[in-house]
């Protein structure tokens, strides 16, 4: 394994990025070109204000859509939609139809553009549905706009859709987070006439911008680790001697096949209407960020899980291959998705960045107390939406977060709520300017408040920062209950107001009661805020103390979805009813012990066929080394030693190795039952499995290992 370059050429960079170029591929503003004035109009309204769709203006759309999309090369066109896989899916059709006089013509109804029809057995239903019962439909989503994939030199028109069984019922991660923005969208607007600020505005939605974290790694070593082509991280593996112990890699200059490769991913986003903003080294070897400019909520999403499949494709084109996954090396630090997230109005007015003047603090202030009501009351659930079996591998192990969701408010924030708190009026804490010591420097403006990167859910200035989230992870389900939370919150804080507050009110007497709202709200939330280090131990004793949870793992996590609470949210904010929050919970038992068991019979695997021929060869080597020097006369101390040490790890390995193997053949029913005996039998097995190994690669000679390294994963190839 040398890491070869071979397959690698450097690219063209001659390239342009004009919004002719980017529309050759992202209908944003193309397919608004070719509508009538009166189609575009009503189009505009329910992209806008959410309005109702009218269905009468599907086949205008639809034509200009296959206008274009033909003009580029497209002879088919797919309703793409985000089944509970966690992945995307989508269903090929093309243009072509009959004409009615014996031939056939290209063509795309409205019809087709508002309706599809994918066989909804094969994707994961959560036992909402029977097999037998198979029956489910696509419909378009008009707020996100359609684009072009080009794949094997193949171009496919994709219509975002949601994804409902023949019932209704929500199959998939959009539906939700559409209700959610919904909810969001009510109760923010009772807020704001509150506040007196609703003029001119028709709609609130959360916006968002995630930080995509993610390793890249020379394809001839990943094809030597089925541990890496399966389960997309190694489950066996010694620690390299360097890692990043120099600190050298984060923010350094980004190797040269690196940045080429960046710079072919960010040309392909643009093309699709991703606007990509930053691109850096991370912590780890090979380890790097990509992150964009924040957009509403569910563009957002649809645009995250275009992000991660473009990543895949084009590192593949450079002889790479993108890992995703939370934790792809132990000992390493694991990737995440940092999930910055703030409202703002359709007037494109940022509802969580703080103002000078008192009143309009005031406004900013019920945004904040809403939320930290809602995490202090929802923390359990938040937590949930981010528990699969590869982010429990990294949550709370000193590199990201920890599994106890608290918030970190900052000097800037802080201050305002212990403000708030003792009544006072609410200024605005100010910066202050810094000098840098050499009149040849600019004079910096200091940020109000300093960063925590400890903290799972932080303040940054003018948007809160989830950092939780996995890498590679659908940001749809945990934006979904975050909306959900929040909403809940702006409506009883809503109500309270408009319960105080009466016409013929001063507009001082209206911010004092409005003040004191607030004030008992935050009195009995603000233990959710938390602004030391979260990584230390102090932090989970006095989070004990203050009733916060740490669910540590998935199947701790998960029952908090499970509860009475969770149901009555839910379906008071039209967001899930029962049966497909059920649906939901069993889907995600269900991931977690199928993640598992793929790990644990591609550890079983590795061992038998890899890792114990390799080190029987080994065990002979020695053995006739330690044979041939006793003919010779020579007591081989040595090697005799080191035999002994080889075949008793050898030992520990193969019990372990049998061990997983049993547990894993067991016959199971619940998954919930399932998923705590992974916890508790299979993980530890393999753990001492993966224990035993690495200190046996420590010790058979490389040309006898039958798999590529850390070292070779980590560092060959990339620069
Ligand atoms: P850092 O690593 O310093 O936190 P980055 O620049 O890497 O910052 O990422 C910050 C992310 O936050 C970007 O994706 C950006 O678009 C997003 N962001 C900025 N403002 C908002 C906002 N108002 N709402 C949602 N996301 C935002
Ligand atoms: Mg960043």
């Amino acid at each position: 394994m040398n890491g070869s370059n071979a397959s690698y050429t450097p690219r063209d960079v001659s390239r342009e990025f004009g919004e002719d170029y980017a529309s050759r591929i992202f209908s944003g503003n193309v397919i608004r070109r070719r509508l009538s004035p009166q189609v575009l109009d009503k189009l505009e309204r329910t992209i806008r204000f959410g309005t109702k769709l009218d269905p009468e203006i599907a086949d205008e759309v639809a034509a200009a859509m296959k206008d274009w999309a033909t003009e580029n090369g497209c002879t088919h066109y797919c309703h793409w939609f985000q089944p509970l896989t966690g992945a995307t899916a989508e269903k090929h059709d093309s243009f072509l139809n009959f004409d009615g006089h014996g031939g056939v013509i290209a063509e795309f109804s409205g019809e087709s553009l508002i309706r599809g029809e994918p066989d909804a057995s094969s994707f994961p239903t959560g036992n909402i549905r029977d097999t037998f019962e198979a029956r489910g439909y696509t419909a378009w989503d008009p707020t996100s706009p359609a684009f072009i994939t080009i794949n094997g030199g193949e171009a496919t028109l994709c219509i975002p859709t949601v994804f409902v069984s023949w019932t209704g019922e929500s199959l998939d991660q959009k539906t939700p987070l559409l209700r959610s923005v919904e909810a969001l969208n009510t109760h923010a607007m009772r807020i704001l006439k509150a506040f007196g600020s609703a003029e001119g505005v028709h709609r609130v939605t959360s916006t968002l911008g995630c930080e995509q974290e993610y390793f890249l790694v020379d394809e001839d070593a990943w094809s030597g680790r089925p541990d890496l082509m399966l389960c997309g991280r190694t489950l066996l593996g010694a620690d390299s001697p360097k890692g990043h112990q120099l600190d050298d890699h984060y923010f350094g200059s980004i190797p040269h096949r690196v940045l080429s490769f960046m710079g072919d991913t960010e040309e392909r986003l643009y093309r699709l209407g991703i606007p990509a903003k930053t691109r850096h080294n991370e912590v780890a070897p090979g380890q790097f960020e990509l992150a964009p400019l924040f957009e509403f909520t569910n563009l957002a999403c649809d645009h995250q899980m275009l992000t991660m499949s473009v990543l895949k494709k084009v590192a593949r084109e450079h002889g790479l291959v993108c890992l995703i996954h939370e934790k792809p090396f132990a000992g390493v630090n694991g990737s995440g998705k940092h999930n910055n997230w703030s409202l703002s109005t359709d007037t494109g007015h940022n509802l969580l960045s703080p103002k000078s003047e008192n009143h309009s603090n005031l406004q900013f202030l019920a945004f904040v107390t809403a939320v930290v009501r809602a995490i202090d009351l929802h923390a359990d659930m938040l937590r949930a939406t981010v528990a699969n079996a590869a982010n429990d591998l990294r949550l709370g192990a000193n590199e990201a977060p920890p599994a106890i969701i608290s918030i970190f408010a900052g000097h800037l924030l802080q201050f305002m709520i212990d403000e708030l708190v003792e009544g006072k009026t609410i200024q605005k804490a100010e910066g202050s300017v810094m000098e840098l010591g050499s009149e040849s420097l600019p004079k910096l403006v200091r940020h109000a408040g300093d960063r925590n990167r400890t903290s799972p859910f932080a303040f940054t200035g003018n948007r809160f920062e989830f950092r939780a989230v996995g890498s590679q992870a659908s940001v749809a389900w945990p934006n979904t209950v975050l909306n959900t939370i929040i909403a809940e919150s702006l409506d009883h804080i809503a109500t309270k107001i408009e319960t105080v507050l009466d016409e013929g009110m001063s507009s001082s007497d209206r911010d004092t009661a409005m003040m004191t709202i607030l004030q008992d709200i935050m009195k009995d939330h603000s233990k959710v805020v938390f602004n030391g280090d979260n990584y230390s131990d102090e932090w989970k004793q006095e989070a004990e103390r203050r009733g916060l949870p740490n669910l540590r793992t998935t199947p701790d996590a998960l029952p908090a979805l499970d509860t009475d609470k969770a149901r009555a949210l839910f379906d008071a904010y039209n967001v899930l009813s029962t049966s497909e929050l059920d649906a939901r919970i069993e889907v995600l038992y269900e991931g977690y012990v199928t993640v598992c068991e793929i790990e644990a019979r591609t550890q079983v695997m590795m061992l038998n066929t890899m890792v114990l021929p390799s080190v029987a060869r080994c065990q002979s080597e020695l053995a006739e080394s330690v044979a041939s020097a006793a003919a010779a006369g020579v007591q081989s101390m040595a090697f005799k030693s080191r035999l002994e040490e080889i075949v008793s790890l050898t030992a520990e390995l193969y019990a372990a190795g049998q061990e997983v193997d049993e547990i894993v053949t067991a016959k199971w029913e619940c998954a919930k039952e399932r998923s705590c005996e992974i916890r508790d039998t299979l993980l530890p097995a393999m753990e001492r499995a993966r224990t035993a190994c690495d200190k046996l690669e420590g010790l058979v000679p490389t040309d006898l290992w039958p798999l590529p390294s850390y070292t070779e994963l980590l560092f060959a190839g990339l620069s």
